[in-house]
């Protein structure tokens, strides 16, 4: 039977009363919504969660799990003599 007042059968629909999110046991430190089952996820080291896809990109995936993009600088060949 659906719902009279969203219409959706056997679940509602975000905006309807009866709406009950699932309790999650994690939430994204991206978008603030639970991780629900079947989600794909990603943890840090800093214990935090995102949904795999809340990354913006590679760069923001590496730095988010404590990862430095570095660039490197110019090789000099004269550090011997800076002793
Ligand atoms: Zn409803
Ligand atoms: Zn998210």
């Amino acid at each position: 039977m659906a719902c009279e007042i969203c219409g959706r059968e056997g679940s509602h629909a975000f905006m309807c009363p009866y709406y009950s999110p699932r309790k999650t046991e994690h939430y994204c430190s991206s978008c603030g919504e639970g991780i629900q089952e079947g989600e794909e996820y990603i943890e840090n080291d800093a214990g935090e969660f995102r949904h795999y896809d809340c990354f913006y990109g590679m760069r923001d995936l590496l730095e988010w799990l404590g990862y430095k993009v570095k660039t490197a600088e110019e090789i000099s060949d004269t550090y011997e003599m800076d002793y």
